[in-house]
Parts: C-alpha cells; structure tokens; sequence
C-alpha cells in the first residue's frame, strides 16, 4: 500500500514538474508573472517594481491608478480585480515580463491577474485601458477569456476607458469616408489578425472597435453579456441578447 502511494506520489510529482515545465516553455511571460514573488522586485501594495526605479515615479503611478479605476467602476458599475501590477523601467524587463514586443502596457490572466506597465506606459489612458482588459477576464475567468473572448470586443471595451483623441469618433469618420469603409474588426477572430497589418491599420481597428461597442454599450447590456458568457454562451450569442 505504502508502495503504490509513493509511486502514485512519484507520478503525480512528475506530471506537476511536466505541466510547469510546458507552462513555462509555452509562455514564458505569464510564467514569470505567476512568479513574480520569487522574483528580485521590490513590492510596495500589489505594485512590483526593481530596486533602482525613481520613487518619483512609482508614486505618479499610484497617483494614476485610483483615477484609472474610477472609470473600471464607471464601465462596469463597480471593480472587482486586483491584478498584480509589474512596473518595468527598461525595455529590457518590460520585453521579459511584459511581451515580446516593445507596447506601452499589457494585461492577462493565468492563476491571478496581471498588468505589465512599461516605462512608456505611465499614462491614465494607457493604465484604465489595461485594467478595463483585467476586469474583464476577471469577471468572465480564465477559461472564457481563451475560449470566447475576441480581440474586437476586448480592445473596443477598454477603448471606452481610453479617451485617446486619436481613437475619437470624429477621427474615425475622417479615416473611412464617413464610416462607409470600416474595417470588419468582427471578421478578426483573433488577437493576431485584429493587430496584423500596418500601424495606421490597427489603429483604425482599434478605432472601428471603439465604435461598434460605444454604439452597443449600456451598463445593462455588458452585466447581460457577462452573464450570458459565464452561462457558457459563445460572445455572438452573448453581443446580440436584449
Ligand atoms: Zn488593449
């Protein structure tokens, strides 16, 4: 009996050492954002930075973060995440816990939640946007966000946290002849196509998502949609209830 534990214990240790290893081998970036803890970071509430960084600018960053989400609670009536926030002075760290790419900030889900802020990123437009990606994939979990969420949606929700004037309406219909030549954002099934193409194209898909969900929006609506969503519903049969 003892032996066949051990052995069950020894297989079940192995299978842990495999998925983490995988985990970590397929993406290393949430990898080191579940790890941040063991990581050489200072901590200061659920704010990680290196030792080194300007205490000037980890304290604008606490100035901007209580702004940043008094418009989650405007968007989604109230705020229910608390990501871990990962500040990154360099490109260097940014490119290690952040993304491959150098981009002003980014948000994800894994075991907790996380937003990954660079030095350029220290912008309340820029931190409400990521933390409007937080609290979504924090409402609907893990597995909906990979299984149902679609770029359109995400970006074009937490573009109404991001009062960019380049993203603006009026922008918009300059670039698309009055919005008679929108990109079809809702064609892009995934991250990749809606941020492939040149930089004025993504950002008129970001624009065009901005719109459609302005359009669509009402707090009711979007409690309908997470609900709808968390019922197992596929984000098509979630955008067209009520
Ligand atoms: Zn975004």
């Amino acid at each position: 009996m003892r032996k066949l534990l051990f052995k069950s214990g020894l297989v079940f240790f192995g299978l842990f050492v495999f998925i983490t290893a995988s985990h970590a081998y397929l993406f290393p970036h949430d990898t080191r954002n579940m790890l941040i803890d063991f990581y050489d970071f200072e901590k200061d509430g659920s704010i990680y930075y290196r030792s080194g960084v300007d205490p000037a600018v980890i304290e604008e960053l606490k100035e901007i973060l209580p702004l940043a989400e008094e418009r989650i609670k405007g968007l989604y009536g109230d705020k229910i995440s608390n990501p871990k926030i990962i500040y990154c002075a360099t490109d260097e760290y940014y490119l290690k816990f952040g993304v491959p790419i150098l981009t002003p900030a980014c948000a994800r889900i894994k075991i907790g939640t996380y937003m990954v802020i660079s030095k350029d990123g220290l912008d309340l437009d820029i931190i409400a946007h990521e933390l409007a990606h937080v609290e979504l994939y924090e409402r609907i979990g893990l597995l909906n966000t990979v299984m149902d969420m679609q770029a359109w949606f995400d970006e074009g929700l937490a573009m109404q946290v991001d009062y960019r004037d380049y993203y603006s309406e009026e922008t918009l219909r300059s670039k698309t002849n009055n919005l008679e030549t929108l990109p079809e954002v809702q064609a892009m099934k995934n991250y990749q196509q809606f941020g492939a193409g040149t930089k004025e194209q993504v950002k008129l898909n970001y624009m065009t998502a901005r719109y459609h969900i302005s359009k669509w929006y009402t707090p009711e609506k979007l409690e309908s949609f997470l609900e709808s969503i968390n019922e197992g519903s596929t984000l098509e049969e979630s955008f067209v209830i009520k």
